[in-house]
């Protein structure tokens, strides 16, 4: 069996009433004890105040001393009040009536320090419990010792009133402390339970569904804020594989419609050996594309899932871009055109060469196919602001209107989509730059104007400056 709760409500009741009754005990016993010492104070105050009533009454008779007062020879009427006359060495001189013979503490014994008003609390032999005073006085003929003693009775039922008042109201203030603090806690809760029910309502159907907030300004309404941010983003990047799931398939389905259609027509009549030659080519064309989607889309969804790892080494910003020329060589000289390197060889950046490269590969690769025969592109480094360096790849293509440039770096967004495709575009290889630029710490823009060329640059965090000639 568990005794610790389970439920937060239960807790908090407990530890709620754990507390009140700590504080209700100390102030309990706190407040008993400071009614028991004034009580006694006072008492001792009065006690004195008698005795020295009781001084002045001593009268001396023959065959002994007696306490005369106007109430007679037994002093105060009171039965609260009790005298006893010693001398030092422990022979008793007066004795009130109302003790019947029971003796008010020890007699004194000779020899002993006397002090002047010696309290303490003595039971009579009755069972009468007394505070007495004990003192002493000079007379004519000698010391006495004086003892008067006040009935305790009435004191001790007062602190029994009080003590029996303080155990009902503790017991009856912890349970009733009890109650108030468990609905307290219900009240102080419902918001959580109610956004836990909201909660179990959102699925990944539903994910704009969003929890109700009361105060955003409470602890309460910060946490759903946060809850509510978190779905958001979810929202975004369900949206994102959704539509790239859709673009993707879209995008695999048109080169396989294509090799099926062209399958098709060559199944219908005998063609020549030139003419299924033909269809071979252009299926492998088509194959071809396939392999560089579905090698753009593995990069892709590895870079999503944050399993590439940079093997980042100092590495010259020209001799990476005069790599990727070199790959793309053949594609440029087929269609004659020039590919001009220009910077200093020593600009160095801190970055994953094949990564790097294969950026700078999908520009030059646009830049390339979107180009005219006999154009010329230009790839520039250059050192920009603040520790920054620049590959500006420049051609004299048809450029992309204004309002397409902000999603060119879109996954499979296309200028013109029936040309790109038809030149073997994937759509895709911007996204793919952006990343890798991105995951470089570096950022890649667009300066383009229709009819005029296209400048894609490329901005890193430099790694070194150039040796200063
Ligand atoms: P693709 O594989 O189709 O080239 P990209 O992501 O590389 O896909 O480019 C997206 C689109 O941006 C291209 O389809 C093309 O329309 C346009 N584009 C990219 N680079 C250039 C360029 N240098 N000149 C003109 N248009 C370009």
């Amino acid at each position: 069996m568990k005794l610790y709760p389970t439920s937060v409500r239960s807790r908090l009741t407990l530890w709620y009433v754990g507390v009140l009754a700590v504080l209700l005990l100390a102030y309990g016993a706190g407040s008993f004890f400071y009614l028991l010492l004034s009580m006694r104070h006072q008492m001792d105050h009065n006690l004195l105040e008698d005795k020295e009533t009781v001084e002045g009454q001593i009268v001396t008779k023959p065959g002994g001393l007696t306490v005369q007062s106007h109430h007679g020879e037994e002093g105060e009427p009171s039965v609260r009040r009790f005298i006893e006359i010693w001398t030092p060495d422990g022979k008793l001189l007066y004795r009130t009536a109302q003790l019947q013979g029971q003796a008010l503490g020890a007699p004194p014994v000779l020899g002993e320090k006397l002090k002047r008003n010696e309290f303490a609390s003595v039971v009579l032999s009755n069972g009468l419990r007394v505070r007495v005073v004990t003192s002493f006085h000079h007379m004519e003929n000698g010391l006495i010792v004086i003892r008067v003693g006040h009935n305790e009775e009435s004191m001790g039922r007062e602190l029994n009133e009080f003590g029996t008042v303080l155990a009902i109201g503790f017991p009856l203030g912890v349970f009733l402390a009890g109650i108030g603090g468990y609905a307290l806690a219900h009240k102080a809760l419902a918001p959580i339970s109610a956004m836990a029910r909201e909660t179990k309502k959102i699925s990944a159907e539903d994910l704009a569904a969003r929890l109700s907030i009361r105060n955003p300004q409470d602890e309460l309404g910060q946490l759903g804020a946060v809850f509510n941010n978190m779905l958001s983003r979810l929202q975004q990047a369900f949206e994102r594989l959704r539509r790239f799931t859709a673009d993707a398939s879209h995008e695999l389905r048109t080169p396989l419609t294509a090799m099926r259609s062209v399958g098709e027509v060559a199944l219908q009549d005998g063609k020549t050996a030139a003419e299924y030659r033909d269809v071979i080519g252009s299926m492998l064309e088509e194959v071809d594309h396939l392999t560089r989607l579905v090698e753009s889309l593995l990069v892709l969804s590895r870079a999503d899932a944050g399993h590439v790892r940079l093997n980042r080494e100092e590495v010259s910003l020209v001799s990476v871009a005069q790599e990727a020329v070199s790959v793309l060589e053949v594609l440029a000289e087929e269609k004659r055109q020039t590919v001009a390197v220009t910077g200093e060889p020593s600009l160095a950046v801190f970055a994953d060469r094949l990564i790097l490269r294969q950026a700078i590969v999908n520009l030059l690769d646009n830049a390339i196919k979107y180009s005219p025969p006999d154009s010329r592109i230009l790839v520039r480094a250059g050192e920009g602001e603040a520790d920054e360096v620049f590959l500006e790849i420049i051609d004299r293509g048809p450029g992309i209107p204004i309002e397409q440039q902000p999603y060119v770096f879109d996954r499979f967004y296309r200028v013109d989509e029936a040309r790109t495709r038809e030149w073997g575009g994937t759509g895709l290889g911007l996204s793919i730059t952006r990343w890798a630029v991105e995951a470089h710490d570096g950022d890649v823009t667009l300066k383009s104007q229709e009819g005029s060329g296209s400048v894609f640059r490329v901005s890193l965090p430099l790694a070194r400056k150039p040796a200063q000639p």
